[in-house]
């Protein structure tokens, strides 16, 4: 039985319970670093190459928690998930495709990364070639490495459910990690005042330390919140139609399909896009964003930059100034 580190950041909001429930259900242990902390922050901003974004920083200082208590840390090479796009080339943004070099350059006392290539492009069954491989990497028969395969495949199948009945990811984890029986769906928005949208990549958005607590403010405020990744890919894909183009990036087109989704909702009052400082594909998307957000009904619109400095009372400032915003041109309507 090996120990296999998770760092908790990046693709975790994600995949968790996919690959968690495949590395145990093959009898290995997962080991998760812990919540995001000033401290691991500050190791990632030291181990990591200074041009990088907070979120790969940070992915350094969590990879550095990991350090000494496991066997593996597994960092795949996350390339595409699926073929998408005018030439079927959505991928992940550079710095993902480059990870586990960057981790293995900066860092000289990590173990043995599993640094698999992910690139789903070709179709279904690449997912099962991978995971073969994984597991017969890590010394499991082919029998096991199915009955994980399928099992896991399953808990990633219950996870997404939740989500999509509109449970935010870290809800929705603690259900599938408890392995509590799925809620029924809570209709009831009466405790909210207003519904917003608050769109960006999954690692910033369920991140209250880098992102400086902003969904629990938005909550203390009665603001219902909708992320991009309550929205199936099917809905997210009919927003795609709608623009002449889409980027190359896979969480990019998340962000801007479930952002597209929430302007032609009418009680969605406002639309937040959470960014990185440093990422490039952003610097593109919040432009976008920009600019849809007036061709589409001039819905309300409020870009938040985050990095290593940001501060909780920064945040706070914008978001309610945000919101009284929005109930004024409520009330004015
Ligand atoms: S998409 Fe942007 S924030 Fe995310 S890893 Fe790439 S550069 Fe960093």
């Amino acid at each position: 039985m090996s120990k296999i580190g998770i760092p908790r950041t990046l693709a975790y909001f994600i995949y968790f319970p996919l690959w968690k429930t495949f590395f145990e259900e093959l009898g290995h242990e997962v080991v998760l670093s812990p919540a995001t902390s000033k401290a691991i922050l500050d190791r990632g901003v030291k181990e990591a190459v200074n041009d990088a974004c907070i979120p790969i920083k940070l992915y350094h200082g969590h990879a550095a928690a990991l350090a000494g208590k496991v066997d593996y840390i597994f960092c795949p090479r996350l390339v595409s998930v699926r073929s998408h796009g005018d030439f079927g080339t959505e991928t992940f943004c550079p710095k993902f495709l480059g990870l586990p070099d960057m981790l293995r350059l900066a860092m000289d006392d990590l173990p043995e990364i599993i640094d698999v290539r992910v690139d789903l492009k070709q179709g279904k069954d690449g997912l099962w070639q991978l995971s073969q491989e994984i597991g017969k990497g890590l010394g499991n028969s082919r029998e096991e490495i199915k009955r994980a395969f399928n099992r896991a495949r399953e808990q990633q199948r219950q996870y997404n459910r939740l989500l999509y009945q509109e449970m935010l990811p870290l809800e929705a984890l603690k259900i599938i990690e408890q392995k509590n029986p799925i809620p029924k769906k809570e209709k009831s928005n009466e405790n909210y005042d207003l519904q917003v949208a608050v769109v960006g990549y999954p690692y910033l958005l369920y991140d209250a330390y880098i992102n400086a607590g902003l969904l629990a403010i938005l909550e203390k405020e009665k603001v219902k919140v909708y992320t991009q990744d309550i929205i199936s890919d099917r809905k997210m894909n009919q927003q795609a139609k709608t623009l002449p183009k889409s980027t190359f990036w896979y969480f990019s087109n998340r962000v801007i399909y479930g952002a597209l989704h929430f302007m032609q909702r009418p009680e969605i009052e406002g639309v937040i896009h959470l960014t990185a400082f440093a990422c490039g594909p952003d610097s593109m998307v919040d432009r976008l964003l920009e600019i849809e957000s007036r061709r589409r009904g001039n819905r309300p619109y409020l870009s938040i930059a985050v990095d290593e400095h940001t501060g909780e009372a920064g945040v706070r400032t914008r978001i309610e100034a945000f919101v009284d915003m929005l109930r004024y041109r409520r009330e004015r309507k």
